[in-house]
């Protein structure tokens, strides 16, 4: 699957549209998600131009994979909901469309402030 530049992340990291800004640095940009699912709900997001977790480990550099990992943790503790500063939080990436991905480019959600509750609940 091809990258597709106007995906509405593509449009936020060139400024294009506007987000909730949390953190940025040169690996990663992170945002309020629009439509919360939980109390705090955030987005972390590679500069690149990744679609997926997949594309992104195969391609991506070992640098950049170093710093959205990180960038993960450094979203949590800027937040409050780290192991370190908080009460722990829960990750989630979704991936292709089994995996009920949305947006093409790749994304970790981060869910905290509160109890996240079961693993995986059906609608
Ligand atoms: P996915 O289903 O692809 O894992 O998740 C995409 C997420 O992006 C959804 O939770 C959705 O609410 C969020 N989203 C979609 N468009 C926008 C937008 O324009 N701004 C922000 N901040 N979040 C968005």
């Amino acid at each position: 699957m091809s990258y597709d530049n106007n995906n509405i992340f593509a449009k936020i990291l060139r400024g294009e549209v506007p987000c909730d800004k949390i953190y940025e640095d040169e690996y990663v940009l992170s945002f309020y998600d629009v439509n919360p699912q939980k109390k705090i709900h955030a987005l972390v997001i590679p500069k690149g131009k990744y679609t997926n977790l997949d594309d992104f480990n195969e391609n991506a550099s070992e640098k950049e994979i170093l710093g959205f990992f990180r960038g993960v943790t450094l979203v949590a503790k800027k937040l409050g909901i780290s192991i370190n500063n908080g009460n722990g939080y829960r990750t989630l990436s979704n991936i292709g469309s089994d995996g009920g991905q949305e947006v093409p480019h790749l994304h970790f959600h981060i869910f905290g402030g509160e109890k996240i509750g079961k693993m995986v609940k059906n609608d």
